[in-house]
């Protein structure tokens, strides 16, 4: 096994040294678990054509986010909140689900994956195949709108017919409240319900999935921790390093679709 080992401050990594030994861990992993949580960010989206955040290109080093706390205390903000929102919709409209998308869904048709986790908003999932009530999402949702007073649903054509005569974000035709995109911004209180299953779900799981994510945001990036000290197995997918490899039982530092891709079933 000493290809599998690389040194670092005194740790053994698990990463897997090439494609095929990585796929072949991840199967017998695969196989001797009941129960498996994936637990995806942006990287399992990026082969969609929708960007991350903190890739070289990424939707960062274009535009800083803007807080919660500027998206209600100005129209202006408002106002750029939807013209950038509506510059991504070609990305995010005609994006369709991965190769990672796809494996997933065939664990899940599987019985492998009651429910997944996601940091995403970008609805891969659900238009993967996955029953919306079993994807969890912690950020929220982009291809809608909410109202933040009376969480009334909007399109977002709605919005942007509203928008585009003069570039001005509309509020709630119902209650007057602002109109948001249904994610979580910073500053932004995390939905509790979200929090909950997620929790429950990395409670229950014997393998937890890591897939494209950095890992770096808080409190979402508590669960693979939580998984590992309840016992789970613990697999990374990611091309770039993460702070919880040390911990993991697989780390996989491949393009995430080209390993996923080979537990697509149809
Ligand atoms: P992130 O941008 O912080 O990290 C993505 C990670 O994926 C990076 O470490 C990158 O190296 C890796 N990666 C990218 N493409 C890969 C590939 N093909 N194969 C292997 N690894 C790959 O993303 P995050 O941790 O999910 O957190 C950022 C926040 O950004 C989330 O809260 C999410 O709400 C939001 N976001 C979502 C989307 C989306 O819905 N698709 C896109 C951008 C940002
Ligand atoms: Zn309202």
């Amino acid at each position: 096994m000493a290809a599998w080992a690389a040194f670092g401050a005194g740790i053994i990594i698990m990463i897997a040294p090439d494609i095929k030994s990585a796929i072949e861990h991840l199967r017998r992993l695969i196989d001797a678990s009941n129960v498996i949580l994936p637990f995806t960010g942006a990287g399992i989206s990026t082969e969609c054509g929708i960007p991350d955040f903190r890739s070289p290109g990424g939707l960062w080093s274009k535009n800083q986010p803007i807080p919660f706390d500027a998206f209600i205390s100005s129209q202006e903000m408002r106002d750029e909140a939807w013209r950038r929102r509506f510059v991504l919709e070609e990305s995010f409209a005609k994006a369709q689900p991965g190769r990672g998308h796809l494996a997933l869904a065939s664990l899940y048709r599987a019985g492998k994956v009651p429910a997944l986790v996601t940091q995403n908003i970008d609805n891969l999932h659900q238009a993967s195949g996955i029953a919306a009530g079993d994807v969890v999402e912690l950020h929220g949702n982009t291809t809608y709108a909410l109202c933040l007073d009376c969480s009334a649903r909007y399109a977002l054509s709605w919005v942007k017919q509203k928008f585009d005569p003069h570039e001005r974000a509309p509020d709630c035709p119902d209650c007057g409240g602002f109109i948001k995109t249904a994610t979580i911004s910073f500053g932004q209180s995390m939905p509790a319900e979200a929090m909950r299953r997620a929790e429950k779900l990395t409670a229950a799981c014997d393998l937890f999935l890591a897939i494209g994510s950095s890992l770096v945001v808080w409190p979402a990036a508590g669960f693979p921790l939580m998984a590992k000290r309840n016992g789970a197995g613990l697999v990374i997918i990611n091309r770039e390093p993460t702070e919880f490899d040390g911990i993991a039982d697989l780390v996989v530092r491949d393009d995430i679709g080209d390993v996923l891709g080979a537990f697509i079933s149809h």
